[in-house]
């Protein structure tokens, strides 16, 4: 459904936003209470927020995510059963920066070195039990010679660097057993097969929710006004905090909650190969390890003829601005390092992803400003029993996640499916 409008309907249930948690949300509602009208709200013209699937004509016709990949904890991870149950092939191929995964300079004396300084940052980390929250940077131990490396590796994990964001968030950060997989057709393709039997209306912007009236709650939308007993508000917080949807009567906790756990921002170039046979499948590789503004390269994902590099927090941001021919030129000076200087005449830029910039994302995963980190709790809190929060930031611990977005979806899905009369 895109072109109609609304027409003034009426539901029992509306969700705003169809990424993982409100695909999750429908289709967890659906199946408990068929009884139930519902209705998902997409601004955008697709389905999947930040799980986004490509198959770029420029790399003919391959599968790319350009927003999650990995399905983390993927033995526990809800969206490995969802892909095969929808026919959909799960590979598990060890990730290629794990133990069993092709790590290029695996043995290289620089690679050891990182390996115990990351350990060692992440010891501290899950000790941390002060109650008082500190930023990530206060666990760097000082005159460390890695503290650069230990900066790229936490931009990595949280889109932002490490001064940023708190510690007592990363130490609750668990997203379950299990190894990283992929699925093959991509994580993007897994939430839109998946959303197939929710009624769902895309661009349709949300932007306002008044729930002044006892009975109902009225949201504008770009295609007009919807009635609805519940909402499920599944959108990202840069979205929120932005204060796009307004809401009547305000509801204050919830964008201060949201402004306290902005979204990192992590972004892709995938660049093409003309002489595939000169890089290994499914290998990994690190820029540099004597630099924070570094970024992390897959090699032939799948056997493809690519290389998708990621890079994060400000360097992110500063190659998002500055375009892919500056994102490109960044990879390359980095790729000479261990392929030569050749290596810039088979290689071209293909197709970036810009997070930061998507009008309805804003960036890519959310972390907590140091002291921030029990607001998770705050937003993901109902309000007054008709008003939902979901999506990744809502989880304490699987934040930053697609499985962590299902999962908070299905908490208000199940809600609303006990307490509706
Ligand atoms: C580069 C990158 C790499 C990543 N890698 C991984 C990974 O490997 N593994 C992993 O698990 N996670 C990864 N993630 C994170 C993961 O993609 C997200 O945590 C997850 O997809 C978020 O889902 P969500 O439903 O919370 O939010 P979103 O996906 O943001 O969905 C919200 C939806 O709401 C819509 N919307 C916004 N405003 C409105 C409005 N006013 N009205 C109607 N609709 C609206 C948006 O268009 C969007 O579709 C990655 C993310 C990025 C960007």
């Amino acid at each position: 459904m895109s072109g109609e409008t609304l027409a003034s309907g009426s539901v029992d249930v509306a969700i705003i936003g169809a990424g993982a948690a409100g695909v999750g949300a429908a289709r967890r509602l659906q199946a408990l209470r068929p009884d139930l009208s519902l209705v998902l709200l997409e601004a955008s013209d697709r389905i999947g927020g930040r799980a986004r699937t490509l198959h770029p004509v420029e790399l003919g016709g391959i599968v790319i995510d350009l927003g999650c990949g990995w399905l983390h904890g993927a033995r526990t991870n809800a969206w490995t059963g969802i892909a095969e149950e929808i026919g959909l092939t799960v590979d598990r191929t060890p990730a290629p920066w794990s133990e069993g995964g092709h790590q290029l300079e695996r043995d290289a004396a620089d690679a050891k070195a990182v390996r115990i300084a990351a350990h060692e940052f992440f010891e501290r980390i899950h000790a941390y039990d002060s109650e008082e929250d500190a930023a990530l940077s206060a666990l760097l131990a000082a005159g460390d010679p890695w503290n650069e490396y230990i900066h790229a590796l936490g931009t990595f994990l949280t889109g932002a660097e490490l001064h940023r964001s708190s510690a007592i968030d990363q130490s609750r950060y668990d997203p379950g057993p299990g190894p990283d997989w992929r699925v093959r057709q991509g994580y993007g393709t897994v939430v839109a097969t998946y959303a197939a039997p929710v009624p769902v209306h895309t661009g349709t912007e949300v932007r306002r929710i008044d729930h002044s009236a006892a009975n109902h709650i009225v949201l504008s939308t770009a295609k007009g006004e919807l009635r609805a007993k519940a909402v499920i508000i599944a959108v990202s917080t840069n979205v929120l905090a932005a204060e796009k949807i307004t809401f009547w009567p305000p509801i204050p906790d919830k964008i201060e909650a949201a402004s306290q756990l902005p979204l990192g921002l992590a972004n892709k170039l995938f660049l093409r190969m003309r002489t595939p046979e000169a890089f290994p499948a499914d290998a990994h590789l690190l820029g540099s390890y004597h630099s924070g503004r570094t970024g992390s390269y897959q090699l032939k994902p799948f056997g493809a003829p690519i290389i998708e590099a990621y890079f994060a927090g400000d360097l992110a941001h500063d190659l998002e601005r500055e375009g892919i021919g500056a994102a490109f030129d960044f990879s390359v000076e980095q790729l000479k390092r261990v392929f030569g200087t050749s290596v810039e005449d088979i290689l071209s830029p293909a197709v970036m992803s810009t997070w930061a910039s998507e009008p309805f994302v804003g960036g890519s995963y959310s972390y907590a400003v140091p002291g921030a980190s029990d607001l998770r709790q705050v937003l993901a809190g109902p309000h007054d029993q008709r008003l939902f929060f979901a999506g990744e930031a809502c989880s304490v611990t699987r934040y930053s996640t697609a499985h962590g977005a299902y999962e908070t979806g299905i908490a208000a899905a199940e809600t609303i499916a006990k307490t509706m009369a």
